[in-house]
């Protein structure tokens, strides 16, 4: 059975901090089915890694992309530069799940909040939905920011902790 995509002659890099090893790797399906010396294995598509690294996907765990991702799905600048996981959530910052007196703080601290072309979610899981529903190119590890899920100790007039209510 012919590989989709056989990557040749690159030096790989596994991920487990061995060093480099120059291997084929033959994918099917969009899954990695092999990896070793496939001299003469049939492909649909070739790659020539000569004098090259393959590695596994990066994962940058520090994007706030939690609304980028909606505005641009295909995150193309990030996949270009090897980036295939972003954890989301940063910082205590979350887009959901959302209140609507929170929903009209976000938008006026966070300014790039406004990108996105619309809030049509409350919970986490219909946020996650609508990710999923305008597409989108990597995998996305998200956190739920303690912003969003304690509005009761903020004042969404001033965006600010009221000390009456920290003590909740
Ligand atoms: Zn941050």
């Amino acid at each position: 059975m012919a590989f989709d995509i056989l990557i040749r002659g690159g030096n790989v890099l596994d991920g487990t901090g061995s060093p480099a090893r120059a291997a084929d790797i033959g994918i099917q399906r969009g899954r990695i089915a092999r990896v070793g010396k496939l001299t003469g294995a049939p492909a649909h598509r070739t790659i020539d890694a000569k004098g090259l690294f393959v590695a596994p996907g990066f994962i940058d765990i520090h994007t706030h992309s939690d609304i980028g991702i909606l505005v641009e799905p295909t995150a193309e600048c990030a996949v270009r530069q090897g980036v295939t996981t972003h954890v989301i959530g940063n910082c205590g910052d979350s887009p959901a799940p959302i209140s609507e007196g929170y929903r009209e703080l976000a938008t006026r601290r966070f300014e790039y909040y406004a990108q996105a072309r619309e809030w049509d979610w409350t919970t986490y899981g219909e946020y996650l939905d609508f990710m999923e529903a305008n597409g989108v190119g990597v995998n996305i590890a998200g956190l739920v920011g303690h912003g969003p899920s304690g509005p009761p100790s903020w004042d969404s007039t001033s965006g600010r902790q009221t000390a009456g209510r920290c003590g909740r």
